[in-house]
């Protein structure tokens, strides 16, 4: 494209993304020199410079494709100053762009909001959350068809707040209104809090970030009112039981026991400082939040999902188990490599969490300093040293409480009830996002992996939404590709030769090693375009993503595909006097005749679940609902560009503009298009002709090729439109 002097441009920039900028004076096509709005002048690449508009639209366009230009600086702009107006909310055609206010907008949200939204036509009023939730709720009354609202961003960018919203506005147009407390969408409501204290977490990118992926199917009868809901949760991340890092928290639950006055007297508990588990991290309270107040919150959301007080006991009592379990200590104990209590400090801790879990001390004692190992000659018992004896305490605590998490998980759901004869569901998903970090590790892969998916299901429909539209206005639209990421999907997860596979197959032979399988990867994946060998590392990996490049360490892969409860754990565990933690394992007993070590996948099932989640996902009329982090730091009113280009990338919305410029990007009904236009055929304006045959002279006269007209809209190439703009500003 050629930019006459005085046009205004976007040029990168490499702390902006993209500066506003006016052309100088031109070269070559290769070369521009450029005045930045700074007043800098600067020579660019020409092929790089986009066109930028500079009259209309300075408060911002409601929906992406209506902006003249759509391309990546144009939508970052139009996000940014919506932003400092507090829209929080705009389109790019049917998919939602949330970007988080880090402050409480209460009007935005309220009770007449709601009113406002309900069945009000889709794109009618300004973009929100409720008009998403809306017409996902209206397609599934009207259509009967069962929808899906899938709710993705980064840590920290929203997705649970907004996951919420839209649980908060199906139940006010799904809900029988009965004021009962314990009426169904109560439950489903108060399904949040519970699922928060037990799986949500402080970390350093968000004060309550949900260490679980979750998809919620409310159901809904004949009628439209709501009749059950189903959860489902993923991956929970066991390791913060046990192990924090600085300025983290452990699960909410914890502190909430301890601040619980009474209770925590009762179970002797203390100031979370008092706590290994705990104390790591040296963070213990939330900015504007009281644990105690929490703490009544859970136990209220508890009484509404129908939890019995007994079973409220014991939740808590387990709590509090595992916080004197992490307290006890070992030395070295009086045989070579064994161990022992370490003082009276820990003896303590050993009886209160002995008494706690109703299991006899002595077998509590002997499970984690002892280990049984089967023999062809019989099993032999083996003191274990005091370093052993601590990770088997670390399992221990870890196997219990995540028992404990899917334990609520299913009580809500038998709780809540499922109906089985709902007419359509309406599922809602809060999954992680793209994660990219210095570390990356075996999490990393699983919910890159879920991305990847999601990504793919992602382009589908928005390649279809396309072809749909093109269809209805009868336009031609066979010769338009995407790339597909099926190849990537291919290396995580084909059987028999996978990552996921040949991790398994690692876990399973005893002698294997993060080295070993590594090893395998690199001979099975020589020349695979989606994987590297980085130079320096024998045993990191490095696959090129949707959203990006991320580089694996294995050190821990194989110890964390491993699932299994360690046969002593789950002796003692079914010892308990309460029922309620027997039960807990019970359920699990594994067919004793097996080996005790039975490894179970991590991985596999997680991509068993996926598997699950993309059949029921692709029954659904999908709904997309992208949610931005502004900035790092959590600020109200600061809106960073690269981070947001680099979320805008990774969460597809980039792709659906790229899939959209294949095709047609821009569209404009032909009344809307004279009025812009219809001044450069001026012999023509008088003329009896109709809107659709004066939009073909104007192109034609322009001498463009390739756009479309369709039945209500001419249909143009990316770039079209620019260059009808500057034959306009020439005249
Ligand atoms: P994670 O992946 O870590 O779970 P997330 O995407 O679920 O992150 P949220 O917990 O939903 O992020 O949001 C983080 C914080 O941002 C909230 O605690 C809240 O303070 C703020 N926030 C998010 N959405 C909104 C909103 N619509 N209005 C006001 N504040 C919001
Ligand atoms: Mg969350």
């Amino acid at each position: 494209m050629i930019f006459c002097p005085g046009t205004a441009v976007w040029v990168e920039h490499p702390e902006l993304a993209w500066a506003e900028a006016e052309v100088v004076s031109l070269s070559s096509p290769s070369f521009i020199m450029v005045v930045l709005s700074s007043g800098v002048k600067a020579v660019v690449d020409g092929r790089k410079v986009l066109p930028r508009n500079t009259e209309a639209d300075l408060g911002g366009v409601d929906d992406m494709t209506k902006l003249v230009y759509l391309h990546e600086p144009g939508v970052l702009c139009n996000l940014a100053r919506r932003y400092t107006l507090n829209e929080i909310y705009t389109y790019t055609g049917h998919i939602l762009i949330a970007v988080n206010p880090f402050a409480k907008l209460p009007h935005l949200y309220d009770m007449h909001m709601m009113e406002q939204y309900k069945g009000v036509q889709f794109g009618e009023l300004s973009p929100h959350v409720f008009a998403i939730a809306d017409a996902s709720y209206r397609a599934m009354v009207s259509e009967g068809h069962s929808q899906s609202i899938l709710v993705s961003g980064e840590s920290g960018a929203g997705k649970t707040e907004t996951t919420k919203l839209i649980m908060r506005y199906l139940t006010f147009v799904g809900g029988r209104a009965t004021g009962d407390i314990r009426s169904v969408e109560q439950q489903v409501l108060e399904s949040n809090p519970l699922l928060e204290a037990f799986g949500n977490a402080r970390t350093v990118r968000n004060d309550n970030s949900s260490r679980f992926g979750k998809f919620v199917e409310i159901q809904f009868d004949k009628s439209g009112r709501i009749s059950g809901a189903a959860v489902r949760t993923y991956l929970l991340e066991r390791s913060r039981v046990v192990q924090i890092s600085k300025s983290e928290r452990n699960y909410h639950c914890f502190y909430q026991l301890c601040a619980s006055e009474q209770v925590a007297g009762k179970y002797k508990l203390a100031h979370p400082k008092n706590f290994n588990y705990l104390n790591q991290s040296h963070t213990y309270e939330l900015q504007g939040v009281s644990d105690a107040d929490e703490y009544l919150k859970t136990r209220r959301a508890m009484d509404i999902v129908g939890i019995c007080f007994a079973d409220q006991e014991a939740i808590f009592r387990i709590v509090a188990a595992i916080l004197h379990l992490g307290n006890i200590e070992f030395s070295p104990g009086k045989e070579f490599d064994s161990s022992a209590v370490k003082d009276a400090k820990s003896k303590f801790h050993l009886h209160m969490a002995s008494d706690l879990l109703m299991v006899d001390v002595s077998l509590l004692l002997s499970t984690l300093c002892y280990r049984t190992i089967k023999t062809p000659e019989g099993n032999i018992i083996k003191a274990v040293d005091s370093s052993a004896a601590v990770v088997g305490r670390d399992t221990l605590a870890k196997t219990v409480y995540a028992r404990l998490f899917d334990w609520l998980v299913d009580n809500i759901n038998k709780s809540i009830g499922q109906d089985m004869e709902s007419r359509a569901q309406i599922g809602v998903l809060d999954i992680y996002g793209f994660e990219s970090f210095t570390y990356n590790s075996f999490e990393q892969l699983c919910i890159n992996f879920a991305n990847e998916k999601l990504q793919q299901h992602f382009n589908k429909h928005v390649f279809k939404m396309e072809q749909e539209e093109y269809k209805t206005e009868e336009i031609s639209w066979s010769y338009i590709e995407f790339v597909d990421n099926q190849d990537i999907l291919d290396l995580i997860e084909k059987k028999p030769i996978g990552i996921i596979s040949l991790l398994d197959e690692a876990c399973m032979l005893g002698k294997s090693t993060h080295e070993t399988f590594a090893m395998k990867l690199f001979q099975n994946f020589r020349a695979h375009p989606r994987l590297e060998k980085p130079k320096l590392s024998k045993t990191d990996f490095c696959l090129s993503h949707f959203a990006g490049k991320v580089l694996y360490q294995t050190d821990l892969f194989l110890d964390k595909n491993r699932d299994y409860v360690i046969a002593e754990h789950q002796n003692l565990l079914c010892s308990s006097k309460c029922s309620f933690i027997s039960g807990l394992f019970a359920w699990h007993q594994d067919d004793p005749s097996k080996s005790s070590y039975k490894f179970s996948s991590v991985a596999s099932r997680f991509k068993q679940q996926l598997q699950a989640l993309m059949e029921t996902l692709s029954s659904t009329e999908p709904h997309y609902v992208r949610c931005v982090k502004p900035n790092s730091r959590n600020y109200p009113q600061k809106f960073e560009n690269v981070s947001v280009l680099q979320q805008l990338r990774s969460g597809g919305v980039l792709e659906a503009i790229r899939i959209s410029l294949a095709g047609y990007p821009t569209r404009r009904t032909y009344a809307e298009f004279i009025d812009r236009f219809g001044l450069l055929v001026p012999e023509h304006l008088m003329a009896r002709v109709d809107e659709k045959s004066l939009t073909e002279r104007i192109l034609k006269k322009l001498s463009l090729e390739n756009f479309q007209l369709g039945r209500t809209k001419v249909f143009l190439r990316a770039g079209q439109i620019a260059v009808l703009d500057s034959k306009r500003t020439e005249i």
